[in-house]
């Protein structure tokens, strides 16, 4: 349920609801909007009286929230959200781009990609350390070295790294992680996603391979119910008939989820096709249909990665498509922040 509140409601008059709403078990989350102030409730809503609430003077309208996501439900927060990281901005007007290797192979290896993505505008360094590989029998990642490779790259060079985790109990690795990355294959991972929620850190939630967009929200809300709001979607492709492509990329999913929730929505071109001749058209698209940001895998060699070398992009690849999504953007939001 969400309470719309008159533009005059006073601080005091939005505290004293507050605490009468919480004195009947539920959890309030208030958005502040340049127009309105919105109370968002969330709990056994059925014991509150709407015409009683809709009576009190400061309130402008009561409606239900028929929607299973609640948090994650742009009705309760009807601006953009601006996630921080470190001193960068996503969401909103702000977009970002997350490159570099599917996999943390060795230092020599993050350090070059980290200086060439960066030097063509990507903030954000990515790079797998635990890697969720559908053969045991393949490279399972550097594991707590590639962490700790990724982290020294992160002092060397000031990028903000993103990386992913498979099992909770690695958590303590993952501190110093700026942006921790639930794969596709853990989107429905609610135990990880409950312990999620108990941290501050942003989260870059995947849309698992054969999931809707509502069960993505449904996972987002998971880590907002705990207390972690610091999200941010990833659509990466999901499985369809088609075989030329790795997955079929879903790129309605960008307006669609911009129009459902308020969380910034990033878009992986790379394993969403599988294709390094795809990754530059579907980023354009990608950045055209309105995402927040892209994570785009760039290996300084891809014939010899150890991972997804086929969907990879050389440096100087990238560089050439951020040259054209920066046009793009431009097109999207003129005058809004490139980074
Ligand atoms: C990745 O980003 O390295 C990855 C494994 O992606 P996904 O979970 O989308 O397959
Ligand atoms: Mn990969």
């Amino acid at each position: 349920m969400i309470a719309v509140l008159k533009q005059n409601a006073t601080n005091e008059q939005i505290e004293s609801l507050t605490a009468w709403l919480k004195e009947r078990g539920l959890t309030v989350h208030i958005s502040r909007g340049e127009l309105y102030t919105i109370l968002g409730l969330i709990g056994d809503t059925s014991r509150i009286d709407t015409e009683l609430l809709e009576g009190l003077e400061m309130v402008d309208s009561v409606k239900r929230v028929s929607e299973p996501f609640k948090s994650a439900n742009r009705k309760f927060h009807p601006d953009d959200s601006i996630i921080e990281i470190g001193n960068l901005k996503i969401g909103g007007p702000h977009f970002q781009i997350m490159a570099g290797p599917c996999s943390v192979e060795s230092l020599e290896q993050i350090l070059s990609v980290a200086k060439s993505v960066s030097a063509s505008g990507a903030a954000i360094l990515r790079g797998g350390a635990f890697k969720p590989r559908t053969s045991p029998y393949d490279f399972q990642g550097l594991r707590a070295d590639g962490i700790d490779i990724l982290l020294e790259v992160k002092k060397q060079t000031g990028m903000p790294v993103v990386t992913e985790i498979m099992n909770a109990n690695h958590l303590p690795m993952f501190e110093h992680v700026d942006i921790i990355q639930v794969g596709a294959r853990n989107m429905q991972n609610f135990e990880l996603l409950k312990e999620l929620g108990k941290l501050q850190k942003p989260i870059l939630l995947k849309r698992g391979l054969a999931n809707t967009l509502l069960e993505l929200l449904m996972s987002a809300e998971y880590i907002m119910a705990g207390g972690n709001h610091n999200i941010i979607l990833c659509e990466r492709g999901i499985r369809t008939f088609e075989t030329y492509t790795r997955n079929t990329l879903d790129l309605s999913a960008v307006p669609m989820l911009r129009q459902l929730t308020h969380l910034p929505v990033v878009v992986d071109p790379s394993h969403a096709t599988g294709n390094t001749r795809l990754v530059q058209p579907m980023a354009m698209a990608a950045t055209a249909a309105g995402a927040h940001g892209l994570i785009i895998e760039v290996h300084p060699d891809p014939v010899n990665a150890l991972c997804d070398g086929a969907q990879s992009l050389t440096p100087e690849q990238f560089a050439e498509v951020t040259e054209k999504v920066h046009r793009i953007r431009g097109i999207v939001e003129p005058g809004a922040a490139l980074q």
